[in-house]
């Protein structure tokens, strides 16, 4: 029994044009993450992690194929779900996660910058992401690889894939500028909703 399915797409494959191609997706959502999904569904059977939930196996498995596959297809569930057309997302941070990114950055544009310039300094393949420690403190990690913050013990907010599929097709080299067009398309909404405790995707 297949115990993942690939997730399903909440927009259409074009619809975050210009900043991402119908055509990275294809390849991003509908072939790389599903060689991760079919890869943890071969490791799984009989294996310790069977009957763990996905977070639950990154934060459990050591490094290895186990642990490759199933923490991309945590990463990549939550970076695909975070986005929205760019017309529909919202464009900012509100409510208490604003409150405590003022608090600790200065202002959003601060953070952004801050955020962008970890994505960009991340040498190889791997995520930044910003994450919430148990006080609600903010945090913004590189993550090589696979890894999430979860392994930190930290709750996982906000991501930007640094990996070449993740912008080759479309930005060639330029990854600085694949990172800064991203936040017209992050939906706010989803990355609030996370902080307030509610679903993590
Ligand atoms: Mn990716």
């Amino acid at each position: 029994m297949k115990k993942y399915e690939l997730m399903a797409l909440p927009y259409a494959p074009e619809a975050l044009e210009p900043v991402i191609s119908a055509q990275t997706i294809a390849f991003h959502h509908g072939k790389h993450l599903q060689a991760y999904v079919d890869n943890l569904n071969k490791l799984l059977p009989g294996s310790e992690y069977e009957n763990m939930a996905l977070e639950e196996i990154v934060r459990k498995a050591p490094t290895g194929a186990v642990f490759n596959n199933a923490g991309q297809i945590l990463n990549h569930e939550m970076y695909f779900a975070q986005f929205k057309p760019a017309g529909e997302a919202v464009q900012g941070p509100e409510g208490a996660l604003a409150a405590q990114i003022e608090k600790q950055w200065g202002s959003v544009e601060a953070f952004k910058a801050e955020f962008e310039a970890k994505g960009v300094g991340l040498f190889g393949s791997g995520w930044v992401w910003l994450s919430a420690d148990a006080d609600g403190n903010l945090v913004i990690t590189q993550e090589q690889g696979a890894s999430n913050p979860v392994v930190k013990g930290l709750k996982p907010l906000l991501t930007f894939d640094v990996w070449e599929h993740a912008y080759y097709l479309d930005y060639q080299n330029r990854r600085a500028a694949h990172l800064s067009a991203l936040w017209q398309i992050v939906d706010w909404r989803v990355i609030a909703a996370r902080y307030d405790g509610g679903r993590m995707m």
